[in-house]
């Protein structure tokens, strides 16, 4: 193996390399490491598939593309006899580089908590590398014999070894930023060049040679070509194969997401996302499934199960073009008309279906009528869908609705009062049962796309009434009194404790806001709240920003300037929220020791297709700089608006769905490392 045979009577072959298949070999490795990498990156994602299925799925398309790359390069490869494959090898082969694929893979996703060094599992992956280039020479068969030269033998392992920990070591340490394409390039091309320059090192490793004199002159391809072909089909298939899985992943991931699995109907999220930014408002109608927990306890889940799809069928047999149905909660269904002028139809829609529901409908071996009510609320442009929900719920809470057989149209006279004073009511539950929790909206810097910061937001699940926004609620109970005071300091808690974890994971967000309501600013109450929750959970003060709005400090404008002097000076910073839509008087910018401006959204809506407000915009922007404020414009939704704030040379920084929308801090910590 390592030696010529003794005979004098040996003719030794000259190669030559097919320049063009040799690039190609080094292409396919560097793409197929990009696949690998692609689907690597979805381990780290709690996708439908689970994990193990992706580390599978990339150490397949990884051993694959090394497999490829080595028989291609063969191809490149021609002597002047011909040669064969022994088949059963030649699959074998592969088995090396999908193993030592998966180790690799396996490792660099638990690098962190691993204590095995690069070096020992760059050793596994360079052998089974050259264990699959090896096995490969070996399935050669031809009248050619070859021989090693033993220095380069060595070498081509030591290559492959060396190679794969310093790919280990990239591939581990740049793990976080595979999110990141240019960084994915780089790697996948450093992969591929690491696995093609074992091969060509193996290769000037062999002498071949005849016994006798040489007889063929012409130089043939080491392999067919039609092997290249194979090989090439083979990796085209699977690349295909790793795009459908990625795309048939997210859709799945999006049904489970935003559809009902009971009706299909879209559910919750997608009917917020839907009606989120809505320019006309249309109107909204609920029907809500009553006696739904009788049915399960008389004839278990299963029947209740079967009686809210028959509610489902007939909605969707009556429903017109027009309107789209949701099923926002487990016994409540929404329909939606986008229009505004087809309130009557979707009455008549709705009466029509209510009258159905109305009749005995068979479900098993029962006829039975499902009690339901159904409200319905019409908006004259001026409230937004949240609010029309929020009229219907009233219509449902109202203790006469459940009487009631026809639709009941929402009355602000009849059914206001009981929404506010139930949301009054049930916002201590809220906190005690969980039902709050905080998203967080990342503020990024114009120029450099640098997290500056987060807001607090605060969520409700309502258990009844399913999500109720914030810009419903908070206005409700900040008029109840001092409630809005006991949910701040449980939004405070909160926030001091998610910053302390996020620092201990070493989670870059350099500041957290929390949105200070009313008066409270003046109030010694959160002075004392706040220095207690930095020193409960020994978080430092510049983490905090408060956020403040003008409404808030005009009326006592003395005791706001004296209670943010004092936050200013234990070193937290105090945000002047929704500038612009209040008073807007300039001159408190020059009183107030505020450290941050946020410009509201009505200021940014505009900008692309008005010079005007892009003026105003600006000018706003060089004031607030030359008073030394930190500036977030609020409200960036598109390419354009943020297009014309970064060509300010201000770099003021922006909080929008543009970066993106309020995050758990799981799905936080998920956006940053995909960054
Ligand atoms: P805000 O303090 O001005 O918060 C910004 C609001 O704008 C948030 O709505 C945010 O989700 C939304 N937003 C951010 N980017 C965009 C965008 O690009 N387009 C659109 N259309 N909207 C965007 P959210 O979370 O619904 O909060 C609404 C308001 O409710 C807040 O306005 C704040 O006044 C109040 N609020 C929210 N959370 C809290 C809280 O924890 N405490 C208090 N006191 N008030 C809160
Ligand atoms: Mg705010
Ligand atoms: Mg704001």
């Amino acid at each position: 193996m390592f030696s010529l045979p003794d005979s004098q009577d040996i003719s030794i072959l000259d190669g030559d390399y097919s320049v063009l298949l040799v690039v190609l070999s080094v292409f396919i490795a560097c793409c197929a490491s990009y696949t690998a990498l692609f689907m690597n990156q979805r381990i780290q994602e709690n996708g439908f598939f689970p994990k193990t299925f992706w580390l599978v799925l990339s150490s397949v398309a990884m051993g694959l593309g090394i497999w490829s790359m080595h028989f291609i390069g063969m191809s490149a490869f021609m002597l002047p006899v011909p040669m064969e494959n022994d088949p059963v090898l030649t699959i074998a082969s592969i088995l090396p580089a999908i193993i030592a694929s998966y180790i690799a893979f396996d490792f660099a996703n638990k690098s962190q908590q691993s204590a095995i060094p690069y070096s020992s599992i760059g050793i596994v992956i360079g052998i089974g590398i050259a264990s699959m280039h090896y096995l490969g020479m070996a399935a050669m068969k031809s009248e050619a014999q070859f021989y090693y030269k033993p220095g380069l033998f060595i070498l081509s392992i030591i290559i492959a070894i060396v190679v794969s920990m310093v790919a280990m070591y990239v591939f581990a340490t740049l793990q976080k930023y595979m999110g990141n394409q240019l960084i994915k390039i780089i790697t996948a091309i450093l992969l591929g060049v690491a696995i093609s320059s074992m091969h060509y090192t193996g290769m000037a490793a062999v002498v071949f040679y005849v016994e006798g004199p040489l007889k063929i002159s012409n130089h043939n391809h080491i392999f067919h070509m039609d092997l290249s072909v194979i090989v090439l089909v083979a990796v085209g298939i699977l690349f295909i194969i790793v795009g459908l899985t990625g795309v048939l992943e997210r859709f799945v991931d999006y049904r489970l997401k935003y559809y009902d699995a009971l009706t299909l109907f879209p559910n919750q999220r997608q009917f917020e996302k839907d009606t989120n930014n809505l320019k006309t408002i249309g109107s909204l109608s609920i029907l809500q499934i009553q006696d739904l927990e009788k049915w399960i306890n008389q004839y278990g889940y299963v029947f209740g199960d079967k009686v809210i799809r028959a509610v489902g069928k007939i909605l969707e047999d009556k429903k017109l073009h027009s309107c789209k149905v949701y099923r926002i909660e487990g016994n409540r269904f929404a329909i939606y008309a986008f229009n505004d002028q087809r309130f009557e139809k979707l009455k008549g829609m709705m009466e029509n279906i209510t009258s159905n529901l109305n009749e005995p409908i068979q479900i098993d071996d029962y006829a039975i009528v499902i009690n339901t009510v159904c409200a319905i609320s019409s908006s004259n442009n001026k409230e937004s869908v949240m609010e029309l929900l929020s009229n219907n719920l009233a219509v449902l809470h109202d203790p006469a609705s459940t009487q009631e057989k026809n639709v009941i149209e929402f009355n602000p006279n009849i059914h206001t009062y009981n929404v506010d004073r139930q949301i009054v009511e049930d916002i201590e539950k809220a906190m005690v049962n969980n039902e709050l929790f905080i998203v967080y909206q990342p503020k990024v810097q114009s120029h450099t796309k640098k997290v500056s910061g987060l807001e607090a937001l605060v969520r409700w699940e309502h258990p009844e009434n399913g999500m109720i926004s914030p810009g419903i609620f908070i206005p409700i109970v900040e008029a109840a009194g001092n409630k809005i005071f006991d949910l701040t300091d449980w939004i405070i808690e909160h926030v001091c404790r998610q910053i302390s974890q996020w620092l201990h994971e070493d989670i870059e967000f350099e500041q957290v806001s929390i949105n200070i309501p009313g008066s409270y600013i003046t109030s010694s109450r959160l002075y004392e709240v706040i220095t207690l929750n930095l020193g409960k959970y020994k978080v430092d003060s510049k983490y905090i920003e408060l956020e403040i709005t003008e409404t808030s400090v005009v009326h006592d404008i003395k005791h706001a300037i004296t209670a943010i002097n004092k936050f200013r000076e234990i070193g937290l910073s105090v945000a002047l929220d929704d500038f612009g839509t209040g008073l807007s008087s300039l001159s408190y910018l020059k009183r107030m020791p505020i450290s941050t401006i946020k410009i509201d959204k009505s200021f940014v809506d505009g900008i692309s297709n008005s010079e005007k407000d892009f003026a105003v915009l600006k000018s706003i922007i060089k004031l607030s700089n030359s008073l030394n404020l930190k500036i977030v414009i609020e409200g960036v939704e598109t390419e354009e608006q943020y297009n014309f704030i970064h060509s300010m040379e201000e770099a003021p920084l922006i909080q929008g769905y543009y970066f993106s929308r309020p995050l758990t801090s799981k799905e936080f910590v998920n956006w940053t490392n995909e960054r």
